[in-house]
């Protein structure tokens, strides 16, 4: 649950004077954006690839209008490759300010796991730009590792194996190591340790060894609250450690044991969890020293938490400390222990994936159409013979006053039900029935506007505003581009990106082009919370309304599925220079709909083939001429090549 209370902020009624300030107080986008996104005196989203530090402002409006004019349509994933720059050298720095401050012996090695994002440039872009701080990379599989190796530019940067591992994932670290590769094996269960052994004989390679350890310590809060601590499906406990210890040692090999590691989760809110993670891990460390193996590297895994919300705060979307919190906390408790212990300061190792690529990619998508709830005009009086709750539902509305709340609702909702029983028994006709619903929509909204005078609302009025909410149709598909809003409910910061010097006079839900229930978005960031409806504008006719899903490029990507084959959107990446000016570095064309149709086992070609069988049937049965027949299969084949979104 959340810790805010769930009220909706009485709507500002501002609509002579709205300015931007409104706007980005409203949509909190100074809270969240971390210095990348703020908004223009045109009202337009823009974004600031340097960050805090100044420099360009880059609107996002304008840039979807180039992207229009090279001919992509609405969605697209819009990647800001200096933000990605940004964050990794902002880990850095703030890492080695840390090290520096506090006097601290060993060095930062961040690495990026692959899973959080595996498109290729981006990996390629982690690799490129982290060379000089020898960023490295975390994988989790065979194909992970391929692509890492073929990635990572710098010798001095960690390559960290992690998850299962077979023979084979086994002798492929092991020749990345004779490449040049510091390939780390972390072991995930104790049986993958005599594999390593063995295949490190055969190859006659010095493996470097680490291990994964259950922790007791775990996260309090967080979604993956539940799934660390000592019954974690992942890692070794401290006896299974020792046997680990005892072999190495029978084998002659404990220098190969480098590295003790850890995960307690991602998006890890709480700093105290944080550090009561890596003190534990750090005695345990020290305990490894003692037994005399090598060590080197304190590996804490991933769990910088993104604040997706804004609020500074432990709740689930937020993180309640900043990075240089992060830095400076792990490296003084990692000291404090090690001098304790008198043990010589590891490298500290993290695999930060969220924090690292979450806030490079936004989703852009049009509004498609809207629905809103039209009560039109009352009458003034009833006809002789209305059925009685009609009646009843007229005098309620006439009774919505501050404290007939409550019980106006009650009525609107009793006497609506009796309507719709009458209906279906056939005693109240068509039109008596929709009259019922508009008195109730008219009941509905008199006591939405009435309950923001209350000082407290009563738990089942909260739900008014949602019901009232106009269902804004969004190009894009929650299953493809935001599956974690569907499958953890994580919200991320969506708003309009233009328009923003005018009054939002609407308040609306999101749904997406899948038609499926589930798609659709009814939760939103809030400066008190969370709130079931967004504010967003009237659309204009004939002009294009863009909203923006920010902070969207970790995890979303690559979990997404192909629910009622709405494909990959298209891709455009940018590179803005310190002038101001930019460059679309790269393009991607999202999936046609013949790519879509081949992932679920379709041929295009038989399809098309079957089409053309029915249309020469069609023609034979002179149903259509042969002419039509060519451009009925015309139509059919540049379908296959289109976008699988609403493109106008
Ligand atoms: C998923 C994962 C990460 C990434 O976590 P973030 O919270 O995204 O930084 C790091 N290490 C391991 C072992 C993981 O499974």
């Amino acid at each position: 649950m959340s810790p805010f209370v769930r009220i909706e902020k009485l709507a500002k009624i501002k609509t002579q004077k709205w300015d931007i300030e409104d706007s980005a107080e409203l949509y909190g986008i100074r809270n969240w954006s971390a210095g990348y996104f703020d908004i223009n005196q045109q009202g337009e989203v823009t974004i600031k690839p340097y960050g805090v530090k100044g420099g360009p402002a880059i609107s996002v409006a304008t840039i979807i209008q180039e992207i229009k004019e090279r001919g992509y349509n609405m969605p697209v994933l819009l990647r800001i490759e200096n933000i990605l720059d940004s964050q990794i050298s902002l880990l850095h720095h703030c890492f080695h300010d840390a090290i520096v401050q506090l006097g601290y012996k060993g060095e930062y090695r961040g690495v990026f796991p692959i899973k959080v994002n595996q498109q290729q440039q981006v990996v390629e872009e982690i690799a490129d730009f982290g060379k000089s701080f020898h960023h490295g990379l975390e994988v989790g599989s065979k194909a992970e590792l391929i692509a890492a190796v073929s990635q990572v530019k710098s010798r001095k940067a960690c390559l960290i194996c992690n998850g299962y591992k077979d023979e084979e994932f086994i002798n492929l670290g092991l020749h990345a190591m004779r490449l040049g590769y510091n390939c780390i094996f972390v072991l995930e269960m104790p049986g993958e340790l005599d594999t390593i052994l063995e295949c490190a004989k055969t190859l006659n390679v010095v493996p470097q060894i680490g291990v994964r350890v259950k922790l007791s310590t775990k996260a309090t809060t967080g979604h993956w609250a539940e799934s660390g601590g000592e019954r974690s499906s992942f890692g070794l406990t401290s006896a299974q450690i020792i046997d680990v210890v005892d072999t190495l040692k029978a084998n002659n090999m404990l220098d190969c044991l480098k590295l003790l590691h850890y995960h307690l989760g991602s998006q890890i809110p709480n700093i105290r969890d944080i550090r009561s993670a890596v003190m534990e891990a750090a005695r345990i460390y020290a305990g490894l020293v003692q037994e005399g193996a090598a060590m080197g590297y304190i590996d804490l895994g991933g769990g910088l938490a993104v604040d997706y919300d804004g609020s500074h705060t432990n709740y689930v979307s937020s993180r309640n400390y900043s990075l240089n919190e992060y830095c400076t906390d792990v490296v003084e408790s990692v000291m404090t222990i090690m001098d304790e212990q008198n043990t010589p300061h590891p490298h500290i190792v993290t695999e930060s994936g969220r924090a690292t690529v979450a806030y490079y990619s936004i989703l852009l998508f049009n509004i498609l159409d809207v629905s809103l709830i039209e009560i039109g005009n009352l009458p003034e009086k009833l006809p002789e013979d209305t059925p009685e709750p009609i009646v009843n539902l007229k005098e309620a509305l006439e009774n919505v006053n501050i404290r007939s709340l409550q019980e106006c609702y009650n009525d609107a909702l009793y006497y609506y039900d009796e309507v719709r029983q009458l209906f279906v028994t056939g005693r109240a006709t068509l039109r008596q029935r929709t009259l019922a619903e508009r008195y109730y929509w008219a009941i509905m909204r008199s006591i939405a506007e009435e309950k923001d005078k209350l000082k407290t609302v009563p738990k089942e009025l909260h739900e008014i505003n949602s019901k009232l909410a106009d269902i804004y149709y969004c190009n894009f598909s929650v299953f493809q581009s935001l599956p974690d809003s569907w499958a953890i409910d994580q919200v991320f910061p969506i708003m309009p990106v233009h328009r923003l010097n005018e009054y939002p006079d609407r308040r609306g839900i999101l749904s997406d082009m899948t038609c499926d229930s589930d798609g659709r978005i009814n939760n939103f960031i809030d400066t008190q919370g969370m709130k079931n409806t967004l504010e967003l504008h009237s659309l204009k006719n004939g002009e294009e309304y863009y909203l923006g899903a920010f902070l969207v490029g970790a995890y979303q990507e690559t979990l997404g599925d192909l629910h009622n084959l709405l494909g990959d959107t298209n891709v455009v990446s940018i590179r803005v220079q310190e002038d101001g000016t930019y460059e679309f570095v790269r393009e991607i064309s999202g999936d046609s709909i013949s790519d879509i149709l081949a992932y679920v086992e379709y041929e295009p070609r038989r399809i098309l083939e079957n089409i053309r069988h029915n249309a020469e049937r069609a023609v034979r049965n002179k149903t259509i001429t042969p002419a039509e027949r060519f451009s009925i299969m015309q139509a059919f084949e540049n379908g296959m090549r289109g976008y699988t979104y609403f493109e106008r």
